[in-house]
């Protein structure tokens, strides 16, 4: 089994070679990082006491443009994971074809311990650490884990107040009103609905009253039951950090996301505690079961969607796994080991560089937007999404169907790759 996130993407990459029309010399160049720095960020909390906090900031490979890459507050940072977290970045901006490199930043912390006040000041601290490798021709951050459009607001805000002048464009997943776009929010979510309803069209399959399992209801993981609720789907189990709720006849999910967006926890919910004006006795629901996240991954269900964390899906549970496809909301939540077996038994897995493009789609539209200082109405920004997500996943599939490949990330890997591996060529080696 792959523990280390940074070893299971280079065991990806390893896994395409084979497939991939890439130089060796220029393959192994693809392995290592351009930089990462680490920076130490000494805070003063709202408790008075000073903490010093660690953040990283990785700039994995520019050959094909900006760097670009979300950035994650969460206890579990390591400088490993924030550069797999920058590799995957570097593919998946190959892989949608936007003219990016990959990167990625984090901070450990717990931010449910800090006040409002301690996580400005944290990012404030942390912005003035990496100002000097960011920017909107440079590196443009976006949000990621426990990152939202306020901590962007204050990292814009922050790399402005040195520039001396407004400067949207040096983050992405802004507030609306300092120059966000319409869709940002919701977009890796609907990217992940929008690539189930095609991998359903593709086995030939109805995806009215498919049944779904959702592993993590935050940003990505409530925008994707949401929506895919919408389509049809019937989302019979979800869950967050505290556990999972389990209704086989299909979750209440426009009430699960009030409970959610109210600051409640789906243990809480479950145990019928229910905020956001829902309550169990309104709901036409009936009451779900208590579930645990590891049981969560191994239901009979036609869709699971990792959208929490990475290494879920391990050589240790892949075998109790019962879904016939499973879409990578998460980054990275299938390890090397597992997936082994998932293309042995012929679970269809559409890759995380594909599933969850949505969201650094509808970052690039952002960025577009604010260097042409002319701001585009939702459906344009919607229609632009379906467009870029529909048209990766018709190259993924031609590129699976046409070489034989043994599955989907070996065919997005090899996309991937040879696209990055070509804008390498072209430019040379400097000096
Ligand atoms: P988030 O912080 O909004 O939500 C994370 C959810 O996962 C929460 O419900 C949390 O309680 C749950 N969770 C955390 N640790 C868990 C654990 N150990 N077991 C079970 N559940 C756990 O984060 P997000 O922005 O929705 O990101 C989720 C995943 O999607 C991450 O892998 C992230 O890298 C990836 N992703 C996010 C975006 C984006 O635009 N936000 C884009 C691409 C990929």
């Amino acid at each position: 089994m792959v523990d280390d996130p940074f070893e299971n993407m280079l065991a990806q990459m390893d896994r395409a070679e084979e497939y991939a029309d890439v130089d060796h010399g220029v393959f192994e160049r693809l392995k290592h990082p351009e930089r990462t720095l680490k920076v130490t960020l000494p805070v003063e909390l709202e408790s008075g006491e000073v903490e010093v906090f660690e953040g990283y900031r990785c700039q994995f490979d520019s050959a094909r443009g900006p760097f670009k890459g979300g950035v994650r507050f969460h206890p579990s940072v390591t400088q490993r994971e924030v550069e797999a977290l920058a590799g995957w970045m570097t593919w998946k901006t190959a892989l949608v074809d936007l003219p990016y490199g990959g990167a990625k930043g984090g901070v450990i912390c717990e931010p449910k311990d800090l006040t409002e006040r301690d996580l400005e000041r944290l990012t404030r601290r942390y912005t003035e650490g990496i100002r000097r490798m960011i920017g909107p021709e440079v590196d443009v951050p976006a949000p990621d884990m426990n990152t939202n459009p306020q901590t962007m607001a204050w990292m814009m805000d922050t790399y402005s107040m040195y520039e001396g002048y407004s400067v949207p464009q040096v983050v992405t997943g802004k507030p609306l009103e300092i120059g966000g776009t319409p869709g940002r929010v919701e977009a890796t979510g609907r990217g992940v609905s929008l690539v189930t309803e095609r991998l359903f069209e593709y086995l030939d399959r109805d995806l009215s009253d498919a049944t779904v399992a959702v592993q993590g209801f935050g940003n990505v993981g409530s925008n994707a039951a949401r929506l895919l609720d919408e389509a049809g789907a019937n989302v019979v189990a979800t869950s967050d950090v505290s556990g999972a709720a389990y209704d086989p006849d299909g979750l209440d999910v426009a009430a699960l996301g009030a409970h959610v967006d109210a600051g409640g926890l789906i243990e809480e919910y479950v145990a019928g505690e229910i905020r956001g004006g829902a309550s169990a006795a309104d709901s036409r629901w009936d009451d779900p079961d208590a579930i645990t996240n590891a049981e969560l991954l191994t239901l009979d269900v036609d869709v699971l969607i990792p959208a929490a964390v990475e290494g879920v899906i391990t050589a240790d549970n892949v075998d109790d796994l019962r879904a016939s496809a499973i879409v990578e909301a998460a980054n990275g939540p299938t390890t090397v080991a597992a997936d082994e077996v998932l293309t042995e038994r012929d679970v269809q897995v559409v890759p995380d560089i594909l599933a969850n493009a949505g969201g650094v789609i509808v970052s690039y539209l952002e960025w577009v937007q604010n260097a042409q200082e002319f701001s585009w109405p939702l459906e344009t920004v919607n229609a632009e999404l379906e467009r870029r997500i529909g048209t990766a996943f018709d190259e993924t599939i031609e590129q699976y169907d046409a070489k034989g490949l043994p599955d989907l990330r070996t065919a997005a890997y090899t996309l991937a790759l040879e696209r990055t591996a070509t804008a390498h060529e072209y430019r040379g080696l400097f000096p």
